[in-house]
Formats: C-alpha cells, structure tokens, sequence
C-alpha cells in the first residue's frame, strides 16, 4: 500500500551523494519513485543513477552546489522539465562546523549556516510555488537531535539545525492550508562520511584551539566511543519513508532508539542535570571537577 503511495512520485533529495541522502534515493527508487539526486561530486551521483537505473528505478543526478543560487535554480528547472513535477524535497544536504566557539572564524560559522540554512531556505522557497499549485506535496527537512540538543564543540552546527526546525515548525503552519506537509527528521549518530567531512572542514580550528586541546582530546575518545551506538543511514531513509507516506505525518521523527532516549532525557531532566550528564558522558566532567 504504501509502496503504491510513491510510485512515479518525483522526489529531489538534496545531499544524495552519500550516507543518508544516498541511502534514502535507493530506499525511495526501490520503491517506485522517481528520485533527483542534488550534490556537488558529479561521479558519485552519475555512478548512484546508473546503479538504480540497473535494478530498474529511475534517477536523474543533477550535480548541484546548493549554496549557488544559479544551481539551486537549475535544478528545480531541469527537473520540472523533465519529470512535469515535484512531488517531495527532502532537504538533506549539510556539514557540521566543530570546534570552541571562540576559534571558529566568524566566516567559518555564515558558510556553515549558508549550507545548512540559508541555501534550504532559498531551495525550499523555489519548490514551494511548484508544490503550491499541484495542491499537495510533502518538504521533509533532515535536521538532528542536535537540533534540539547543543553541545560544547559542536555549537555552530547545532545552532544551524535548532534553526531549521524553527523555520519548519513555522514553514508547517504556513503551508498546512495548501494541504503540504513539513516535516522535521531528527537523527542521532549515524555511521556516514559525517565525522569525517566535520573533522576535515574543521582541522585548521581544533589545530588552534590551544587552550581547549584537553577537552578536545577527551571529547575525540567520546565520539569513537559512540561509533559502536551509531545507526545506520538505511534506517533514516525508512523513517524518510513514513515521513512520506504516513497519513497524516507526525511533525518530527527520531531516530534510532538512541536519538530518541536523549531526546526524552532532554525534555525531562532538570536542564543543571542534564548539563551535567552531557558533560560526564561527553567526558568533559572530570575538567570540571579539577578546576
Ligand atoms: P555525509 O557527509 O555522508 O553526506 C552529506 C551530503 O551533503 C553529501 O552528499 C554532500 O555531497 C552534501 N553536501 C554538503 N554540502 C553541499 C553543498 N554545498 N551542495 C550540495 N550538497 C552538499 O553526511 P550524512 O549523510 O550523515 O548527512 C546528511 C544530513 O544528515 C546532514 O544534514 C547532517 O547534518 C544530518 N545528520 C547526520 C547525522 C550523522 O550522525 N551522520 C546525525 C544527524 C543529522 P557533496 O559533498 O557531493 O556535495
């Protein structure tokens, strides 16, 4: 049935290049609709199109650098030239800035907000007349639990994702009336090219951020720690899935399991508390205790 509800659906997955993006464009294909992969790396997007082409689904790879605005346009043109429609956009394309706050380059942060934010918004505002007139459509908006949860070390990120579900809370009321649905993912960590872009893009920071290379240390040994909880991107793209297909959709999906208990610790603990539990788990306590 639900199978049924995506067939010859036209989907443009921004960020389809790898981990969830990439994930979800299979996933959705397999199921009958007819995927737009929007990135930058052209053969990474070529080589997913043939291969889903190959098993009998239908993608069009539009290389894409969603902070250009000449290609955010391209792209929503060429796909309504060749498809005639839009059905969906799941805003998935994005990159985490770490480091302390007071070492990132304040350029550093507005190109971390350009991707995450800004270029959704521009994209978004392109699909919204499209979807408008057709009467339905569903935009469907990757943030993370980090978008409800900031963290020491990642708050330039997690700043552009508290962001996006500000503009999607406000973006589902707006566009309720002309029966389209906003919806919010919020995944916890999930094994892709995430930490490795995030520490590449980061480097020259954390490579400066002198005074805080203990923490920084201690909050590295975290994140492999955490390696062995993380999630797979094929369960974000079946949670996609619903998002698309569910009757009505919730407003917000979490996941895995994990992504859902921080986010209950979240709304529940005391806020001291569940600073003091971040910290300690984040293994920035024991600095604090000896200061
Ligand atoms: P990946 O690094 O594997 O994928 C990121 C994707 O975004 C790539 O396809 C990349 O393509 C694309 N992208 C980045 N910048 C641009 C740009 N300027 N223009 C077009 N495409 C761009 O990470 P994930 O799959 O994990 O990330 C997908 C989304 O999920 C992100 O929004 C991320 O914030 C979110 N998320 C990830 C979590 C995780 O633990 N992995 C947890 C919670 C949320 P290319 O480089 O080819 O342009």
């Amino acid at each position: 049935m639900k199978e049924a509800k995506l067939r010859d659906r036209v989907i443009l997955i921004t960020g389809a290049s790898s981990g969830i993006g990439e994930a979800t464009a299979r996933h959705l294909a397999g199921e009958g609709a007819t995927v737009v992969l929007a990135a930058r790396r052209r053969e990474r997007l070529q080589h997913l199109a043939e291969e889903i082409a190959a098993s009998g689904g239908r993608a069009l790879a539009i290389p894409t650098d969603i902070t250009v605005d000449a290609d955010r346009r391209h792209l929503v043109e060429h796909t309504l030239h060749t498809h005639g429609r839009i059905d969906a956009l799941i805003n998935n394309a994005g990159y985490g800035q770490r480091g302390p706050i007071e070492c990132v380059p304040i350029e550093a942060i507005r190109q971390n907000f350009e991707t995450n934010l800004f270029s959704l918004i521009a994209l978004t505002q392109l699909v919204i007349p499209i979807l408008r007139t057709q009467g339905r459509g569903r935009i469907v908006n990757v943030s993370s639990v980090a978008g409800r949860i900031a963290r020491p070390f990642s708050a330039v990120y997690d700043a552009t994702k508290h962001a996006l579900e500000a503009i999607s809370d406000g973006l589902r009321g707006e566009l309720a009336p002309f029966g389209i649905h906003v919806i919010v993912i919020e995944p916890g960590f999930i094994r892709t090219e995430f930490l490795h872009v995030a520490q590449d893009v980061s480097r020259s920071v954390l490579e400066r951020a002198e005074p805080y290379a203990p923490f920084i240390a201690d909050l590295d040994r975290w994140y492999e720690r955490w390696q062995r909880w993380a999630g797979r991107p094929e369960a974000v793209a079946a949670v996609i899935r619903r998002a698309l297909t569910d009757e009505p959709p919730r407003p917000r999906y979490a996941v895995p399991g994990h992504a859902h208990l921080l986010l209950a610790l979240k709304r529940w603990f005391p806020e001291s508390l569940f600073d003091r539990l971040l910290r300690q788990q984040m293994g920035l306590a024991r600095h604090l205790s000896s200061s």
